[in-house]
């Protein structure tokens, strides 16, 4: 539900090594943006700075028409994703699902609708009284799913979300995340270095190398073998 986009940014880390150089890119609203390129290339260091969790060392990034280079992540109307789930143990699913929209202070009976709406999209309304450790990989993947859903982001960063997933699971939850984007219809950028998962699931691929953007195009103009 929004465009995002970057002008000019460059990431210098401390110590003077520079992970991004010069990225530019608008991301339209509800694409679904695919960024692949070897390990080390910038690809987290990219999504990171969009989310806030990285200072931009120069340029600009919107969301939406907001520049929100100075705005802390919490307001930044994101959601994010990672391949570790990061689920808090202790609590069960539905808490773990519910505990963004606490700090944020929404009441009660709209959080308890919003978690049993998500759930039931990723078909996991069974499983909300359980704690993490009595679920599948699967399973909890749609959990930290569920966690994101249930904040109505515009954007969503999705970090390698799939990649500690068996194949067989990781087939499906491409499938699952596809329809997700379409049924949310939201914005999604979406971080991998698999090439099935960048040529099936994205409206659009950035590939980088050395923290420089090489291209951007269609998969099948990306994937094209002569
Ligand atoms: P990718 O996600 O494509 O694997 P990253 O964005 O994680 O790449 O990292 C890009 C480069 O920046 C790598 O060389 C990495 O070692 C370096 N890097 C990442 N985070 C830091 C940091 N906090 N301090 C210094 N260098 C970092
Ligand atoms: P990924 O490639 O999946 O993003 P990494 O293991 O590269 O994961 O990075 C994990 C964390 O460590 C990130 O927060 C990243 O910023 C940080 N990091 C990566 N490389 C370095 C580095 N050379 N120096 C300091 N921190 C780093």
């Amino acid at each position: 539900m929004a465009k995002v986009s970057l002008k000019n940014v460059y990431k210098r880390y401390e110590g003077g090594f520079v992970a991004v150089s010069d990225f530019n890119l608008e991301i339209e609203d509800k694409e679904f943006i695919i960024l692949v390129g070897p390990s080390g290339c910038g690809k987290s260091t990219t999504l990171r700075m969009v989310a806030g969790l990285e200072d931009i060392t120069e340029g600009e990034i919107y969301i939406g028409d907001k520049l929100v280079n100075d705005v802390p992540p919490k307001d930044r109307d994101i959601a994010m994703v990672f391949q570790n789930y990061a689920l808090y143990p202790h609590m069960t699913v539905f808490d773990n699902m519910a505990f963004g929209l606490k700090l944020r202070k929404i009441p009660k009976d709209e959080i308890k609708r919003r978690v049993e709406e998500a759930a039931k999209i990723l078909e996991i309304s069974h499983l909300l009284e359980r704690k993490p450790k009595a679920l599948s990989g699967g399973q909890r993947q749609r959990v930290a799913l569920g966690r994101a859903i249930v904040r109505n982001p515009k954007v969503f960063l999705m970090d390698e979300p799939l990649s500690n997933l068996d194949a067989k699971l990781r087939v499906q939850m491409r499938v699952e995340i596809t329809k997700l984007h379409q049924r949310l219809a939201t914005t999604i950028i979406y971080v991998t270095h698999d090439q099935t998962e960048a040529m099936t699931m994205g409206t659009r691929i950035v590939v980088m190398k050395d923290g420089v953007v090489q291209q951007v195009d269609d998969p099948t103009k990306i994937y094209q073998h002569p």
